[in-house]
């Protein structure tokens, strides 16, 4: 049998088929016709389903037994009575029946609701499940708990992508399909390392370069693009902003700006004009006096040129929203749009490369403490994760719901994380696996996978997939936890399958989804449908205006602030210790939750390496082994290897694996707008371990 879904790991979202005999995955594969796969699956969709076999699934839910020790006097009689049918899990585990679970938590809830107040309470995840979950979860916390605090693993990649272009252009997603990168003259790549991290679009990056199209790479290393691009920019950490104000200054200062588009569809140009002529960080001469960067004056002129006279794409990635000035950086890149008339039109435009299959989805379902569904601004605004994460340590939140987020691994200043982990009252999680943050829960749901249900997901181009079960399990989809939690706090739920949930979604997000109902969806399964979603879908958005309230898109100028490597090289021509940048690999996707249960994927990698130039060999006492220190915490001793790729004093590195700590090297350094951790840049000292 032949059953075609969608993969859910990266945000390519390929469409995925499936070969199953008696309900055993045989094999997976892409179909010629798959809209987004085009035929090909990189290896984690090819093997990545291996941990659907895993025997470390979570199967039943679990419940901590000091939790059950601390409130069995408490526990009302329904409750206390069914307490003796617990069964041992483990040291700290008790398992138990789901209806007796969602019972306790639903209690636990209700009892901190009243006792503190809603606001008590967060919810953190929902970019990991389908839409109709992560829709639920948002209603759950705001409208169930009546919290304003709800947030999503954006918080750590894109939000600044959303931020910057909602700012300038007035829609937070991929202006284009990928299909447009073949329809393009000219492609730069910035801050994203496309082959490890979306590595399907990276093909027809590389297709469309042997069919003639120019490809310019602009990062802080050299990456496997690199070796088919025109123009490789290897530039300064936390220098993006400097490098794309630069090129519009050239734009502008060659006038090779698009003036019919800018007068047309733009406002404030001539006040942008004023601030970047006038600013001594925007001119491409600066770099003349960066040691080691030199050549970047002419490059950057090269690459700006070449943008401003071709049909053009910009595609990035993590490399530019994690930083401190992430979302005035994307807004940098809507400005060289804008400039040049590089988007709403076929084959030009803006890619932001979203980390992983859903995480638009889960933006546009609302689990954003700023928006509701559908991008509407709601009663309250909630906090951020960081913000949540320190009202946990000030005592004003008292529970967490968390769906899927490994929090206590992928956030940064894992310090902090756990110390507030620990000073919870209440922890629900909703997963597929222990991981970190089970380990703090007082109550674990185990959870579908996206192999075993059915449910839209919305990949980093806007297209929504209907997924559909693969194989068969009897756990509960993300949502009916949530409802039958829901249910026992005596709130009438009335869903019934996921279809009901994603029929209120389109009612209550109308502009975006209207037209998708699971028919149509399910006569595009190898499709997918980009949306808005009418009648039909939207393959490139502000063809005739821009999504803004008047339609007009906005240039929001804003200076490089000097810090870090630069103001280092241009004051002392040198530096010490070393700059960190850190990454995926194609192997793992993010904690490696899912992939390090994959047999044929942690036999490739299962450890964490910290790569270092060749040039600091010496330097580093050409150790086999390093431990990174920075002014926040240190790692564990991990594996050095000695590469071209990098410049000298600077080094790059997973972070797939918890018990690396790498994540403890990072504070509360952070985007101006949307605290999205600078996770692309810190300053460490490396020991060398023998
Ligand atoms: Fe899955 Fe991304 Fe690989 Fe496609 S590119 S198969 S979505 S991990």
């Amino acid at each position: 049998m032949i059953i075609d879904t969608v993969c859910t790991y990266c945000g390519v979202g390929c469409d995925i088929s499936f070969k199953t005999d008696n309900r055993q995955i045989i094999k997976a594969f892409a179909k010629k016709e798959g809209t987004v796969s085009r035929g090909k699956l990189c290896i984690k969709g090819r093997k990545g389903w291996e941990y659907l076999y895993s025997p470390y699934r979570i199967k039943k839910p679990r419940i901590k037994k000091s939790f059950i020790e601390k409130h069995i006097n408490y526990f009302p009689e329904h409750i206390r009575s069914q307490i003796k049918n617990l069964t041992d899990f483990d040291k700290n585990f008790y398992e138990a029946d789901f209806s007796l679970t969602c019972e306790i938590v639903a209690w636990k809830l209700k009892q901190i609701k009243e006792m503190y107040s809603p606001y008590a309470v967060a919810g953190i995840g929902g970019a990991r499940t389908n839409c109709e979950s992560a829709y639920l979860f948002q209603k759950f916390i705001r409208k169930y708990i009546g919290s304003p605090h709800i947030d999503n693993c954006a918080r750590v990649c894109h939000s600044p992508s959303l931020k910057g272009m909602r700012t300038t252009i007035g829609e937070g997603a991929a202006t284009n399909p990928f299909d447009d990168i073949y329809k393009t003259e000219f492609i730069i790549v910035i801050g994203s390392n496309t082959t490890e991290a979306h590595p399907i679009v990276a093909n027809r990056i590389i297709d469309a370069v042997r069919n003639g199209t120019e490809l310019a790479v602009i990062d802080v290393r050299e990456i496997p693009l690199s070796k088919f691009a025109h123009h490789h920019l290897t530039i300064p950490f936390e220098s993006n902003l400097l490098v794309l104000n630069m090129m519009s200054r050239v734009i502008i200062e060659e006038n090779l700006y698009n003036e019919g588009f800018i007068r047309q569809r733009v406002k404030d140009f001539e006040e942008f004009r004023e601030k970047i002529l006038t600013d001594p960080f925007s001119d491409p001469e600066l770099f003349r006096k960066v040691k080691g960067y030199e050549y970047l004056s002419e490059k950057i002129r090269d690459v700006a040129r070449k943008y401003a006279t071709k049909k053009s794409m910009i595609l990035w990635g993590l490399g530019i929203t994690e930083h401190i000035d992430g979302s005035y950086s994307v807004m940098a890149i809507t400005h060289l749009a804008m400039l040049t008339g590089n988007v709403g039109k076929e084959g030009a435009g803006l890619m932001p490369l979203r980390g992983q299959n859903n995480v638009q989805g889960a933006c546009d379902m609302g689990c954003l403490p700023y928006f509701d569904p559908d991008y509407r601004t709601p009663e309250e605004t909630g906090l951020m994760t960081p913000d949540i994460i320190d009202a946990v340590l000030d005592g004003k939140i008292k529970a967490i719901y968390n769906l899927g987020e490994d929090i206590a691994h992928i956030h940064p200043n894992q310090n902090k994380i756990h110390r507030a982990l620990q000073k919870l009252e209440f922890l629900v999680v909703n997963e597929i696996f222990p991981n970190e943050i089970t380990e703090y829960a007082d109550v674990i749901f185990g959870v579908k996978s996206a192999y075993e249900k059915e449910g839209v997901y919305i990949n980093a181009e806007r297209r929504l997939h209907l997924s559909q079960p693969v194989i068969f399990s009897d756990l509960p989809d993300d949502w009916e936890v949530l409802s039958e939690i829901a249910k026992r706090m005596g709130i009438q739920v009335q869903y019934k399958k996921s279809e009901d949930i994603w029929n209120e979604v389109r009612r209550e997000a109308p502009v975006r989804f209207s037209g998708a109902s699971y028919e149509k969806l399910k006569q595009n399964r190898l499709k997918g449908l980009q949306w808005p979603v009418k009648e039909t879908d939207t393959p490139v958005l502000h063809v005739n205006q821009f999504r803004t309230e008047d339609g007009y898109g906005r240039f929001h100028y804003k200076q490089w602030e000097i810090r870090g490597m630069v103001k280092e090289l241009l004051q002392k021509g040198e530096y010490e210790d070393f700059y960190l940048t850190t990454g995926r690999n194609l192997i793992h996707y993010n904690n490696a939750a899912q992939t390090k249960e994959c047999i044929s994927l942690i036999s490739k990698i299962s450890e964490d390496t910290v790569y270092a130039s060749e040039k600091d060999r010496e330097k580093l006492r050409n150790a086999s082994k390093v431990i990174l220190l920075s002014q926040y915490g240190e790692t564990e001793p991990l594996k050095l290897k000695f590469v071209s790729f990098l410049k000298e004093g600077t080094l790059f590195t997973t972070f797939h694996f918890a018990k690396s700590k790498i994540n403890y090297l990072f504070g509360d350094e952070s985007d101006t707008f949307v605290k999205t951790a600078r996770f692309k840049s810190v300053k460490v000292k490396v020991i060398p371990v023998h």
